[in-house]
């Protein structure tokens, strides 16, 4: 498959690792998701994925010109068909699920895989194949899939058993698309949370019993959060509904076309991004900056984005009810140099709008739980608790737990740890 970190800025924690040890340190990231285990191992590491096709692990040419023999032994498990054809129920007994109803309309029902506990796992197909290994990622067992391949790992590269700080990232990736699909207060994410929670602790024990307790330390952090199912929250009397991305789109080059007399000027928008097609603005001799800047105001309480909105919103919009701006960052994302790869404008919507599947602000706080090892500055660890903004966790991973550098890219502070 040829996918890469090509389009990836910067360094991530195993590069600078590998390289703060006289590159013996090894980092392998994996991942149901290609872009979850790339974008996590950077450019120095190992890095494996799901398969689409066949349920195997794979990875790219770019990490290597053919997978491990370990790799493909694994491989010839079969171990996501070992699933096929059998059912996801609950794990503990339904009455301890919070809300009473499994059975919610605004639930999506992906590949036929249903609302509703038991779930058949086999994609509707005879044997498995790629609409099975679809709904499989969804399951927490593709943890089990993950997680078996972790350990798989760690014994054949020898992970944290040749004298140096090895990486090991796992990307857990059921819990977002169960929660994409089910939403966070169905039947099926907690399901997946009580599951996930007793997976780790397996995995955990197996890798003390392997390496020694003092010897991992172990971080854990999240992904974005949740937004309940806007159809669940407006029944409960919230002002919640869906935006569909055609009409912003239209209000977007509505916008531009009566300002610039420019038609259909949105190449691609993927929100909150916006990509304007360029060639048609060059063809018409207007100034892309033109066209992204414009008129309009809008409230925000969020303090960096109010910073942002002083750049202004490039169009207003009106859709389902809700306004939505289009905010110029061209100075802001768009170092010199960068320009054909950046965004030209994002949206920013005005009001107690949520996206659909995550919460509209990316700097949401996240929990991020260590379990400082002794071994590593010859001191006894133990469990720790920080709060922390998604960009401070890779530069506080580096500078305060590994006494590496920075990765370069990294935004954010580097949160002091103390000393236990
Ligand atoms: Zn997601």
């Amino acid at each position: 498959m040829d996918v890469s970190p090509r389009n990836f800025y910067g360094s991530t924690l195993g590069d600078e690792l590998f390289l703060a040890q006289g590159q013996k340190s090894k980092t392998i990231a994996l991942a149901t998701k290609g872009r979850g285990a790339i974008l996590m191992g950077g450019r120095l590491a190992k890095t494996y994925w799901m398969n689409d096709d066949t349920g195997e692990m794979t990875t790219s040419t770019y990490y290597a010109k053919a997978l491990p023999a370990w790799v493909e032994t694994w491989n010839k498990k079969k171990l996501a068909d070992s699933y096929f054809g059998k059912t996801w129920d609950r794990l503990l007994p339904a009455t301890v699920y919070i809300g009473s109803d499994d059975d919610v309309a605004s639930e999506a029902n992906t590949k036929g895989f249903g609302k509703t506990f038991p779930h058949k796992m086999d994609g509707k197909l005879k044997e498995p194949g790629p609409a099975y290994y679809d709904v499989f990622c969804m399951t927490p067992f593709a943890s089990d899939w993950e997680l078996d391949f972790a350990k798989t790992a760690v014994e054949n590269e020898q992970l944290g058993q040749r004298g140096v700080t090895d990486l090991l990232a796992i990307s857990i990736s059921a819990p977002d698309l169960a929660g994409h699909d089910f939403g966070p207060m169905s039947h099926e994410v907690q399901d997946i949370v009580v599951r996930t929670d007793k997976q780790i602790g397996d995995f955990l024990d197996w890798t003390y019993g392997k390496l020694g307790k003092d010897e991992v330390l172990v971080v854990v952090s999240a992904d974005h959060g949740g937004v309940a199912i806007p159809e669940q929250m407006s029944a409960l009397g919230f002002s919640a509904g869906r935006i569909k991305k055609a009409a912003l789109k239209d209000a977007v080059e509505k916008a531009i076309k009566d300002k610039l007399g420019l038609e259909k000027s949105v190449l691609a928008l993927e929100d909150p991004h916006i990509f304007l097609d360029r060639k048609k603005i060059e063809e018409k001799k207007l100034d892309l900056e033109k066209v992204e800047k414009g008129r309009g105001r809008g409230r925000c309480h969020d303090r960096r984005r109010r910073r942002l909105l002083h750049q202004k919103p490039a169009a207003q919009g009106r859709c389902a009810g809700h306004r939505a701006g289009a905010l110029h960052l061209a100075d802001v994302f768009r170092p010199a140099g960068r320009r054909r790869r950046a965004v030209d404008a994002a949206l920013l919507f005005l009001g107690q709008i949520r996206r659909a599947g995550r919460g509209h602000d990316p700097r949401h706080l996240l929990p991020v739980r260590h379990r400082r090892s002794g071994a590593h500055r010859g001191r006894r660890g133990e469990a720790g608790h920080i709060r922390c903004s998604r960009d401070d966790r890779s530069g506080t991973h580096a500078r305060a737990l590994l006494g590496v550098a920075r990765p370069a890219g990294a935004e954010g502070r580097v949160i002091p740890l103390g000393r236990d």
